[in-house]
């Protein structure tokens, strides 16, 4: 339990960087430049409490593990152990990381594409306010990118079967996962993913 609220507690920065970048409460530069602090620092703290917890916690629903099984998994910077609760759970987390492998690429350009849409244009309508470009487009755009590939991978990437081949791949770090638990991670992505491509809509709807 004292776990899974510490995890929870080192979660809170990513809805704060997502507010920051979609909101700009501080005003443009500040809000996106605070983001960009918070998301580059987040990796210092975040990952070594997650890879502490990997022996000790189910990677799928953040609870106990016990001696449930261990998976091997192959992230960007190299192979780290993780564990499951009971082999059901196993089986999830190796059927959503086989999808988003396949899904390695659609995934990086939404996120990533959204992400320097939304620097660009930030920097753009902060530099030369002439534009006919305002921020709120940029925010936006930043959130109908991520929402197009995030929903689907939501809603979809756990129906796949698993690819028993070990170690599994991934195309991203674990620890934010890791932090709630991956099921709670894939809600996120399903609930979030259908409000920004309804608000997104309504936003183009009424801006043209
Ligand atoms: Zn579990």
């Amino acid at each position: 339990m004292k776990d899974r609220l510490l995890g929870l507690l080192l979660f809170l920065p990513v809805p704060a960087v997502l507010w920051l970048f979609t909101r700009a409460p501080l005003g443009v530069v500040a809000s996106l430049s605070i983001g960009i602090l918070l998301m580059a620092s987040h990796r210092l703290y975040a990952r070594p409490f997650s890879l502490s917890r990997a022996p000790l916690r189910c990677l799928w629903c953040g609870g106990p593990a016990k001696d449930g099984p261990r998976l091997t998994i192959e992230e960007p910077s190299g192979p780290t152990e993780w564990r499951a609760c009971r082999p059901s759970h196993a089986v999830r987390l190796k059927a959503v990381f086989s999808a988003a492998h396949l899904a390695r690429w659609p995934l990086r350009i939404g996120i990533l594409g959204g992400l320097l849409v939304l620097f660009g244009t930030g920097a753009a309508t902060s530099l030369a306010p002439a534009l006919p470009v305002r921020f709120t487009d940029a925010s936006a755009l930043f959130r109908l990118a991520v929402a197009l590939v995030v929903t689907p991978f939501g809603w979809l990437a756990s129906l796949r079967r698993p690819v028993d081949t070990e170690p599994v791949r991934v195309p991203f770090p674990l620890h934010i996962q890791a932090l709630i638990g991956t099921a709670f991670m894939l809600w996120l992505f399903r609930i979030v993913g259908i409000v920004w491509l309804a608000a997104t809509a309504s936003y183009f709807a009424h801006r043209f």
